[in-house]
């Protein structure tokens, strides 16, 4: 379905589209004012267009105006007859006798124009021939004028709806609603509108089909959708439906019409679409808006506040969303941060590992340290990973990121070894890399080239259910065991508490996460549950690490527990490198040969 056919204003449409200049469309406007000119044999020849304020000269030859009121141009005669008009001496018709642009510049003595008439019957503007003397025009010449002015029609018609229009669905396209969105600006509308994008077509599993079946059926999918659409959502004559990308629409409504976002979910729903051949498609819509006046916001940004409501939707699984100012900032704010971020591990500037020691809880000696990543920004000051491992788990820069704590921690241990000390170093890895193919592969060999044995690097995984969920990461986990790298589970006793799956796991060492010991030095029933799923941990052959130690106190009762290892401020805060070295001389002064 067309939305031309129910728009109310597709003069004011095409002339908005036709006034403005256009360096291509007006070259070949020039050559229809030239060869109108030579078939003649009059000098002067233009192709104006009249709204009903101005005239516009779009092309001309040998003729000088190029801007008039309507009131004062002579074509507003042939528009306002909707016929040929021929005056072939100024000075002998009464009506123009007098005319400014007869008596004074371009003196204009001859005049025939001919409508410029839209195949929906709007008249756009005219083609005329003009000159300074006066001249008889035959019906052959006139004849000729008349055919010159249907095919500029015609190229006019052609060049607006390829700009302007969606080739498979026909509908207007994004072009024209941002051209819409600026007429009603520069016409000073200040009326509230609302504009709902449309996400109803799966494109991934549309391509995926048509790499089957080829385009044709998913053409005629798109075709379906965009007749189903103006039906289904039962637009009134002032509705505007655009196609605005592949898959995609937009409503442009009034803020009053009923339609909203969420409306249009509803209506959408159980929505099916044809492909052709007997088959159908359940569609799945998501629908953005955004809330608007014209004067006070430029096109592009209303529509990408539309857009960004959408994707926001689509985000977050739920079939609508309206644009929040303050959610756009965040994301705003998030995606400057991850852009910074892809800087910074470029260029290597602002990040840096620090190093949290682990302590033996029986002798108080390090075992270890965990590499946890920092990143001292520039404008923003020191983050923490809160502030940007989760944003960049959510993109692909997290292997970036993780490549690089690798790198940094595989030097540290380097480093450790050149000063005669043996403390393994973990790193937090995310699923996602345990899933890559070769990762224990790599690991191995990054570790071997600086002549390091493997078990001198541990992995900490987070994530437990989503790992355990999926075939390639706990496939990569027992690849990085087999190699010899150390295990440890990150964070146990959050969130997941189905415990039957350790068994599935080749797991070295058991983090208990801060939240089961912080309870301790306070409350009976923490220490109950610490102490027994430390007793149980210790019977399945774990060893055990307490996160989040703060005093000595919840030391002595996690060692009176048979907790193994331990890890807080109350031993140390996680160290930058100097601070470490220092740490490490002081607590293994005297223990280097
Ligand atoms: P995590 O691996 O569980 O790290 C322990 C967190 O607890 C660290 O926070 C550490 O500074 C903090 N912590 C240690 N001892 C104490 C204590 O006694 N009291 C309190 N209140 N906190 C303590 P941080 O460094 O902010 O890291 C937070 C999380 O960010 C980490 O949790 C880890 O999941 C993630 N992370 C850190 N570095 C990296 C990294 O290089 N890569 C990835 N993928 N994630 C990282
Ligand atoms: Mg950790
Ligand atoms: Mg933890």
């Amino acid at each position: 379905m067309q939305t031309c056919s129910v728009d109310p204003e597709s003069r004011t449409r095409a002339l908005e589209a036709f006034r403005e200049p256009d360096e291509s469309r007006d070259g070949v406007l020039e050559k229809f004012v030239r060869l109108a000119s030579q078939a003649l044999g009059i000098p002067g020849c233009f192709i104006s267009i009249v709204d009903d304020e101005f005239q516009y000269i779009r092309a001309a030859r040998n003729f000088s105006l190029r801007h008039s009121t309507r009131e004062d141009s002579l074509c507003r005669y042939v528009i306002d007859n909707e016929t040929p008009m021929v005056v072939s001496d100024t000075l002998l018709d009464a009506r123009f006798v007098k005319h400014k642009f007869v008596v004074g510049e371009p003196y204009i003595r001859f005049y025939a124009g001919v409508p410029l008439k839209s195949r929906n019957g709007h008249i756009l503007g005219t083609l005329c021939v003009t000159d300074g003397e006066p001249h008889l025009l035959s019906a052959e010449q006139l004849t000729a004028l008349t055919l010159l002015a249907a095919l500029v029609i015609s190229f006019l018609e052609a060049w607006h709806s390829a700009g302007f229009t969606d080739p498979v669905t026909g509908l207007p396209n994004r072009q024209r609603l941002i051209r819409d969105l600026q007429y009603l600006a520069t016409g000073g509308d200040n009326l509230p509108r609302r504009l709902v994008l449309i996400d109803c077509i799966d494109m991934p599993r549309a391509y995926e089909l048509a790499r089957s079946m080829g385009m044709g059926p998913v053409e005629g999918l798109l075709k379906d959708v965009a007749t189903l659409l103006p039906l289904r959502l039962r637009l009134g004559p002032g509705d505007l439906l655009y196609t605005v990308a592949t898959g995609r629409f937009a409503l442009l409504v009034s803020e009053s019409s009923g339609l909203s976002a969420a409306r249009v979910a509803d209506r959408m729903e159980g929505i099916s679409a044809d492909l052709g051949e007997g088959l159908s498609v359940t569609l799945t819509t998501f629908t953005g808006e955004v809330n608007f006046t014209a004067v006070a916001l430029p096109a592009q940004e209303i529509l990408r506040r539309g857009l960004s409501a959408l994707h926001e939707a689509i985000g977050s699984g739920v079939p609508t969303r309206t644009f929040s100012a303050a959610e756009d900032v965040r994301r705003t704010r998030d995606f400057t941060l991850m852009h910074e971020l892809a800087s910074a591990l470029q260029r290597d500037e602002g990040l840096y590992l620090a190093y949290q020691p682990k302590i033996c809880l029986q002798t108080g000696a390090p075992v270890g340290l965990e590499a946890l990543i920092r990143w001292r920004h520039p404008v923003l000051g020191e983050l923490s990973p809160s502030a940007f491992v989760p944003l960049a788990e959510q993109t692909e820069l997290l292997h970036d990121m993780n490549a690089w704590v690798i790198d940094r921690a595989i030097a540290r241990l380097a480093r450790l070894r050149n000063h005669c000390i043996q403390l393994p170093v973990s790193v937090n890895v995310s699923l996602h890399d345990f899933a890559r193919p070769g990762f224990a592969d790599l690991l191995e060999d990054k570790m071997l080239k600086v002549r390091l044995p493997t078990s001198l690097l541990g992995v900490e995984c987070l994530e437990t259910e989503r790992l355990i969920e999926s075939p390639a990461a706990m496939r990569g986990l027992e690849m990085l065991k087999l190699r010899g790298f150390g295990i440890s589970l990150d964070d146990f006793g959050t969130g997941y508490s189905n415990i039957s799956y350790l068994r599935r796991m080749p797991l070295d060492v058991i983090k208990l996460d801060r939240s089961l010991i912080s309870g301790l030095s306070s409350d009976t029933a923490s220490r109950i549950i610490a102490r027994n799923i430390i007793t149980m941990l210790k019977e399945l052959d774990y060893v055990v690490l307490a996160e989040g130690i703060e005093s000595a106190d919840v030391a002595g009762m996690l060692s009176e527990y048979g907790c193994d290892q331990a890890q807080g401020y109350f031993y140390a805060k996680p160290l930058p490198d100097r601070e470490l070295d220092a740490w490490l001389n002081w607590k293994l002064r005297n223990k280097c040969s």
